[in-house]
């Protein structure tokens, strides 16, 4: 046992750390061993952080939205001040490179930014001598947050941001596969906001779904797989919360005729590969005009090349490993599954020896729309590619999944590609990026991919619901 085995990070009720009689280790997914421990939450601790949540919205709610924003921005500076500590508890937890670890403290910043930047105004929609109406925004009450692994700061920050400025409170559990960052966030906030604003929970999967079967509990802003939301969405019909779901995708690019492929490698490289493929809108099909196909086959590679993948911790390293061993069998599986059914490896890298849960970066063609590295969202380092003839046919390819998070057109036109996007059956069309985000650019998935959206203004009326007011002036 290291000295850092002893570590426990205590969970955030009511303003005061909360532990619990028993306890979660923490494993690092670049050694496999633990080196952490978090709560696991009871049943009456999380009764506890509802209750509080609850005492707590009635004073926040009633602030003006300047002294929430305040109060909101203050919290947003304090996280900017320990980027260093939590991007390296990032690191120990998720497994990306430190500096990618950094980067995401960073964009968790910014994107928090630009929600606090967003003033929610009351419409008047009429004002003359007889009637007044106009439509307002107001706090739902206590917000339950429930997030992934694979971004946990940045997707806390996500929830806790918006809900806490449009005068909500908030009950938040990160995935217990990547919660220690997010007890240090829990921890930030309680220096920054009243007692009870936000309350951090940790523990498994059965602690969500108290959450979303919790009857004090008026919304659940989830990040997660579609398996999860659909048990979500069922689960909360109770008492009739407001869902906002963030859910997998399966993105297509297709990449047309014109494109200079040396050009555009190494952007579709990491469209794929960044946090070792684990990003819900990564671009993970990708459909290549065949006049362009080997070239743009031999471009990747060669970027795949110069990729070092290993310990985050370590200088230099691009790829870290896959972040659970679950995920890690799965892919694996998915992959071999590929290959035996007839998929061709066009590379496949080689990888640091355990006892870490580090994958091959691979890319492999010949694949069928049956196999499930093209069916299914395969959460890891693997990119398919698959030729093909004409725009109509890409576009049918692209369209044909349960998912519609993202998707991209990649041409030396962006008209052409502007015309092509609009018609992929995502929440996000992209010309030559994939993903495209901004803090003020909505972000959300349609059909199997969710309900709902996050960022900027529209992110932010999620956390509110709608009040007329209707005043009649004179008969
Ligand atoms: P997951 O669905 O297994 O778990 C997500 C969270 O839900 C965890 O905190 C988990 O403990 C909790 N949970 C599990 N069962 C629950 C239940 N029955 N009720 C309530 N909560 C429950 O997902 P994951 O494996 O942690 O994350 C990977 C998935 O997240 C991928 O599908 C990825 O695409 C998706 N994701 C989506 C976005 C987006 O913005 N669309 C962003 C990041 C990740």
């Amino acid at each position: 046992m290291t000295a850092n085995e002893s570590v426990l990070y205590p969970m955030s009720i009511d303003g005061e750390p909360a532990v619990s009689p028993v306890t979660i280790p923490v494993p690092d997914p670049a050694t496999g061993a633990a080196f952490a421990r978090v709560p696991q939450c009871t049943r009456e601790q999380l009764d506890a952080a509802v209750a509080a949540a609850q005492r707590a919205c009635a004073s926040w709610s009633a602030q003006t939205a300047e002294s929430r924003r305040g109060l909101a921005e203050a919290f947003i500076e304090r996280v900017a001040r320990e980027t260093d500590p939590l991007a390296h508890l990032v690191t120990r937890e998720q497994g990306k490179p430190l500096a990618k670890a950094r980067s995401e403290i960073n964009s968790a910043v910014f994107f928090a930014r630009g929600y606090a930047a967003v003033r929610l105004v009351p419409e008047v929609l009429r004002d003359t001598p007889q009637q007044y109406v106009e439509v307002r925004r107001r706090p739902l009450g206590v917000v339950g947050a429930i997030t992934a692994w694979n971004y946990p700061v940045l997707l806390a920050m996500w929830k806790i941001v918006p809900a806490v400025l449009a005068g909500n409170t908030v009950v938040l559990k990160p995935s217990p596969n990547t919660p220690v960052a997010t007890m240090r966030l829990g921890q930030l906030a309680q220096e920054i906001f009243p007692r009870g604003v936000v309350n951090v929970v940790c523990g498994g999967n059965e602690l969500g779904a108290w959450m979303t079967e919790h009857p004090g509990i008026r919304k659940i802003a989830f990040t997660g797989s579609a398996a999860t939301g659909k048990r979500i969405m069922a689960s909360a019909s109770g008492n009739l919360k407001r869902l906002t779901l963030e859910l997998g995708g399966n993105d297509a690019g297709i990449v047309l005729d014109d494109v200079d492929p040396g050009k555009i490698a190494p952007d579709l490289f990491w469209a794929k590969f960044s946090n070792c493929g684990q990003v819900c809108a990564a671009l993970k099909r990708m459909y290549v005009h065949r006049s362009v196909f080997q070239a743009v086959c031999d471009e990747l590679v060669k970027v795949a090349h110069k990729v070092k993948i290993g310990n985050g911790l370590e200088e230099g390293v691009d790829i870290g490993p896959i972040q659970n061993r679950a995920q890690f069998d799965l892919v694996r599986a998915a992959v071999e599954e590929a290959i035996r059914a007839g998929a061709r490896v066009l590379y496949q890298s080689s990888v640091p020896a355990g006892p870490g849960w580090f994958l091959p970066v691979t890319i492999l063609t010949d694949v069928t729309p049956s196999m499930r590295v093209v069916k299914e969202e395969v959460f890891g380092p693997v990119l398919t590619i698959s030729p093909f003839d004409d725009d109509e046919q890409a576009l049918r390819m692209a369209n044909d999944s349960e998912y519609g998070l993202g998707g991209s057109v990649w041409t030396a036109d962006p008209k052409r590609g502007a015309a092509l996007a609009a018609r992929l059956d995502s929440g996000g069309a992209w010309v030559n990026q994939h993903p495209a985000m901004g803090p003020e650019i909505p972000f959300g998935g349609v059909k199997g991919s969710g309900i709902g959206v996050e960022l900027g203004r529209l992110g932010l009326e999620e956390y509110t619901s709608i009040q007329v007011l209707n005043v009649k002036r004179a008969s």
